[in-house]
């Protein structure tokens, strides 16, 4: 589903090259959800931006959906993106012009896979029934965010990247999305990349993994359901 093999990544500073992600292997497999964990810098951002073809390795290989993806021109990367990834940030990056059900279409349509039935299931499951003509603006942070994440799996993605997607939110309403975002994910089937800065969200996931001088480390097997919330391996 996604594959790092080797991943280099360095920025051009006034101070000379920032090496950011330094030979980063990484695969997850179809419907596997992960949690990448690490400090503020470590490049976390930047791993879901190469995941997303949205930047490319200075070296390396990014391959998604069975495609290299980092190898592929500007408009290949971008129907790529459209057809197999939905993204998830802290901004909601909603369409302010369009209403609640015309952001999900919108978002199905550049895919080619619209699915009447599909979206309507979504805005009863996002809670937004009765408010399909609302326009974002005239929700609250808590269901924006839902809105948004609906809008990423209208398509149906294969994969879900997720920067910090509660970290504009209070923490009954990051509860509230995230426990959305998990029953979504887990009812499509889709695959899931979700970076947080918190043990108690990165716990239910299938494994957790940090990032830290440019590589990633593995930490032990996730808590069972239920003993939360003892601190997790991965804290
Ligand atoms: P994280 O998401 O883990 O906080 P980022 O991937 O956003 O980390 O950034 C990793 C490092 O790279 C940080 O030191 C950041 O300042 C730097 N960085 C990110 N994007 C750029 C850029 N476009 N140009 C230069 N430096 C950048
Ligand atoms: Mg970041």
């Amino acid at each position: 589903m996604l594959e790092f093999r080797q991943v280099h990544k360095a920025y051009a500073t006034p101070q000379g090259p920032l090496t950011v992600l330094a030979g980063v292997d990484l695969t997850l497999g179809a419907g596997e959800s992960l949690a990448l964990m690490g400090e503020s810098g470590s490049g976390k951002s930047t791993l879901l931006h190469l995941a997303a073809g949205l930047d490319l390795p200075d070296r390396g290989e990014v391959g998604l959906d069975g495609r290299a993806i980092s190898s592929l021109a500007e408009p290949e990367r971008a129907r790529l993106r459209r057809e197999s990834l939905g993204l998830v940030f802290q901004q909601f990056h909603l369409v302010p012009s369009l209403s609640v059900v015309d952001n999900l279409r919108l978002q199905a349509r550049l895919a080619r896979r619209e699915d009447p039935a599909w979206t309507a299931e979504l805005i009863e499951r996002l809670g937004l029934a009765g408010r399909e003509r609302h326009y974002p603006e005239q929700l609250s942070g808590g269901q924006q965010q839902r809105l948004a994440i609906g809008r990423a799996l209208a398509p149906r993605p294969a994969l879900l990247l997720a920067d910090e997607p509660t970290g504009n939110l209070d923490e009954a309403s990051a509860d509230e999305v995230l426990a959305l975002l998990r029953a979504l994910v887990h009812d499509t089937g889709c695959a899931l990349l979700m970076v947080t800065h918190s043990p108690r969200v990165a716990a239910p996931l299938d494994r957790c993994l940090q990032l830290s001088h440019g590589q990633l480390t593995a930490h032990g097997q996730p808590m069972p359901r239920g003993q939360q919330p003892e601190p997790p391996p991965c804290a």
